[in-house]
């Protein structure tokens, strides 16, 4: 695939797109500026890969639209060189964009064509400093952690205990939580060990955050 001036103007519009929205922070926005979208959807969607939507990926997954990519990267106030767990790689997009702000990326996948093709875009995109897992994210990465942020980008019924363990004391876990389909964003920081404060952002709809690989679901 290529990156064309078509593809670069299209990227533009939806940053100004994004910033009518309310999204303020410069970084983001130059971030998802230069991240080639198209590159991770399948090719019948090129054209529209510069929408503010969400689109198929492999395994009945889909890619979060660029809007709710741009909000949940907001809320963890990257700094650069923190260490930065995401649980749902995807199509590795969300990862890409928060490897170019500079953070040390931990990203975890339960289903193999994903993680499988994730690996392929880290590697097409140069970005050899993300490091990809298949694994179940609900356990988290307890051999690496602890992390500065933990972001969740599949839609949970619940806070999994393992995520907030593994914070760092000022760690900050962004995750979409609800019983129904409308999943609430929170923000949660670490005060102490055993505090943690709890904010609420907005109403968001994400594939679900399930338990176990995707060939042996507990
Ligand atoms: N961040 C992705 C969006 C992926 S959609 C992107 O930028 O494209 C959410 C992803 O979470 C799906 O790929 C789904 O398979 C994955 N997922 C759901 N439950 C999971 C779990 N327990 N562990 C790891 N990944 C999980």
């Amino acid at each position: 695939m290529t990156d064309s001036y078509r593809h670069k103007g299209l990227r533009k519009k939806l940053v100004q797109h994004l910033k009518e929205k309310g999204i303020s922070n410069s970084e983001i926005l130059e971030v998802i500026g230069l991240i080639p979208r198209h590159f991770f959807l399948d090719k019948a969607f090129e054209e529209r890969a510069y929408e503010d939507i969400a689109f198929p990926i492999l395994s009945g997954q889909t890619i979060s639209q660029p809007f709710t990519v741009a909000f949940q990267t907001n809320l963890l106030e990257i700094k650069p060189k923190e260490k930065v767990l995401e649980i749902g790689t995807g199509s590795g997009y969300q990862a890409s964009v928060l490897a170019l702000l500079k953070a040390r990326v931990f990203t975890i996948e339960r289903q193999k064509s994903l993680f499988d093709f994730s690996q392929k875009m880290f590697k097409s995109l140069n970005l050899p400093q993300i490091r990809g897992y298949y694994k179940d994210g609900y356990k988290g990465l307890p051999s690496f952690a602890p992390f500065d942020k933990i972001l969740v980008t599949a839609g949970s019924d619940n806070i999994p205990d393992a995520l907030l363990q593994q914070l760092t004391i000022g760690g900050v876990l962004v995750i979409p939580v609800g019983d129904n389909e409308d999943k609430t964003m929170l923000r949660i920081t670490r005060k102490t060990t055993d505090e943690f404060v709890q904010e609420s952002f907005g109403i968001f709809r994400f594939v679900p955050f399930l338990k176990g690989l995707n060939d042996e679901i507990i």
